[in-house]
């Protein structure tokens, strides 16, 4: 068996997110050496899995954007050498996600711009300006975003505050003075839990444009996505060991790191040190005092998005139609107040999908439905941990708690599937406690720092820290999301690997 102990690593590589295998991937493709220690008893962080009732669910991923041939996240797929065995499902061309509302009134998002805005203008045919417009100014902003366009210069948004500072709701209210257009167009904004007043415009705009130009569902789940890369990884001589949490740090006398420590008392050397955990989480690990004063506080107080409930629903076998688009249901017109929900209305909007099954793709086996809950919620278990390899008990209380809010949801989704409930063998659910533990983040957000229009700079995290070999990585960097992780994880490589060439590789991989 490898020694981990005794080697002195080029690069390790705290956390196996996709952030954290991107970059393994990326630089023992370099010929680098590398490992990457994961806490946990499965790879892939966000792209877990479990399953129940012979259902495969999805913890962390759900669609894919930008996967049509020669899109960015096709070809970043292509590079890892990963594309041709991912098993895929193309969403439906003319209906890829349904925006619904408590009316019963429905809305599609059609794949294309030209489609996606032919239907909108059939919906709103006295709107068709400003969905033109709305269209346009996503592809304006989109192309400020070189890696989001396989360039390594020209337009670039880092020092454009006018672009940071566009504030998603406003922009779209600018358009036009059509509520239900407006709350159409925004209607997917638990993509990126939108905050009215903070969310930039530039988010959405990467987001829904990675999802217009090609959105796919990943069949029998996301983690072959993480079981692929580690594959490739391993046949490149890199090292990646499970149940491995780290814990600390030991430092040379120049202030750089020279190995990490985990639980079970080894030590990791390394030349440098790449950390995939929420940057919050980095501080603590690698020591509070190594860091500036100023960057820890800024880090440890930007907030977080908020946290999610996450309802995993199995069915008799045969009972219910896979549905081959995603439907995002809300119960209130204002489709931004969903992030702060109410608890006499939660839950006020959601996300429901049938995740595709290899077997029998005709019906589903599931369905999964996410929608927000604040982590203050579950406060009272906050002492309690609970992972697949640390089999700690929450208690009857927190049992209880989670039916409760399971049958709240249950009762919603009847207006959407009047017939649902005979057709549920089994529901199970995650609370902000099931992905603070499995992710090692300190409240379960979803999908981490919110960025923030109005202070666009404060949310920015460089990959580069004040420890001159420490880098950061993952969904805080760039952006959230399969795409922005792995847009992240070049920007962090760019360090080490040439960046004119690494992107050359990706365009013509
Ligand atoms: C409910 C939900 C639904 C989502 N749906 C979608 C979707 O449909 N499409 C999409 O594109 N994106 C989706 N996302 C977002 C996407 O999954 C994430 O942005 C992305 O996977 C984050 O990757 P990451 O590498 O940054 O971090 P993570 O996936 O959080 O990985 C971090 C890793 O670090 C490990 N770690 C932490 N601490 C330690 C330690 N001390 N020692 C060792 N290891 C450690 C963790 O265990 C974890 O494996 C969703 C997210 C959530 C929560």
């Amino acid at each position: 068996m490898e020694d981990i102990e005794s080697r002195t690593y080029d690069f390790v590589i705290v956390g196996s997110g996709l952030g954290g295998l991107s970059c393994a991937y990326i630089l023992a493709a370099e010929g680098k050496s590398v490992i990457v220690l994961e806490k946990n008893h499965q790879i892939g962080g966000n792209l877990q899995v479990y399953s129940r009732e012979k259902s495969i669910f999805d913890t962390g991923v759900h669609y894919l954007g930008s996967m049509d041939p020669g899109e960015n996240l096709y070809q970043f797929f292509k590079y890892f050498k990963i594309l041709d065995e991912l098993k895929l499902h193309r969403l439906d061309e003319d209906c890829f996600d349904v925006i619904r509302f408590a009316d019963g009134s429905r809305y599609c998002y059609a794949q294309g711009y030209e489609n996606f805005q032919k239907k909108l203008v059939e919906y709103f045919p006295e709107e068709k300006e400003a969905i033109a417009q709305y269209c346009s100014k996503i592809k304006e902003i989109c192309a400020y975003f070189p890696l989001y366009n396989l360039r390594s210069g020209g337009k670039n948004y880092q020092l454009n505050n006018e672009l940071l500072e566009l504030n998603a709701h406003d922009y779209i209210a600018s358009l036009t003075g059509n509520v239900r257009l407006r709350n159409v167009l925004a209607g997917s904004n638990l993509l990126y839990a939108g905050y009215k007043e903070t969310t930039p415009f530039y988010v959405h705009a990467l987001i829904l444009n990675s999802y217009l130009t090609g959105a796919y569902k990943l069949i029998d789940g996301g983690s072959q996505i993480a079981i692929l890369l580690s594959r490739r990884i391993r046949e490149m001589g890199g090292t990646i060991k499970k149940r491995q949490e780290v814990v600390g740090a030991k430092y040379h006398d120049n202030g750089a790191v020279q190995s990490v420590l985990l639980k079970d008392g080894s030590e990791i050397k390394g030349h440098h040190f790449i950390s995939n955990t929420h940057p919050a989480v980095t501080i603590d690990i690698f020591g509070e005092d190594r860091f500036l004063k100023i960057y820890k506080n800024r880090v440890k107080s930007l907030p977080n998005s908020i946290s999610t409930f996450l309802v995993h629903i199995s069915f008799k076998k045969g009972t219910f139609p896979y549905l081959n688009y995603n439907i995002y249901q809300h119960h209130q017109e204002d489709v931004w107040e969903a992030t702060t929900p109410r608890s006499e209305t939660w839950p006020e909007s959601y996300f429901i999908c049938t995740p595709i099954s290899g077997r029998h793709p005709e019906y589903a086996d599931s369905m999964t439905v996410m929608t927000y809950m604040d982590s203050a919620e579950t406060e009272p278990w906050a002492d309690s941990f609970r992972t697949v390899a640390d089999q700690g008990d929450r208690g009857e209380s927190y049992r209880n708690f989670k039916k409760q809010k399971e049958e709240r949801v249950l009762q919603y989704i009847e207006t959407v599937f009047p017939n649902i409930r005979e057709k549920i063998l089994a529901v199970h659910s995650a609370t902000p406690l099931t992905f603070r533990d499995y992710l090692g983040n300190k409240d379960g957000s979803l999908y981490g720092i919110r960025k923030n229009s109005q202070h666009p700079n404060s949310t920015q995290i460089n990959t580069k820290t004040k420890i001159p070999n420490l880098y950061l990585t993952g969904q805080n960097i760039s952006l959230h999301g399969i795409l922005g992780v792995t847009v992240s994880a070049f920007v962090t490589c760019f360090s080490f690997a040439d960046k004119e060439k690494l992107i050359g590789q990706v365009k013509n991989a």
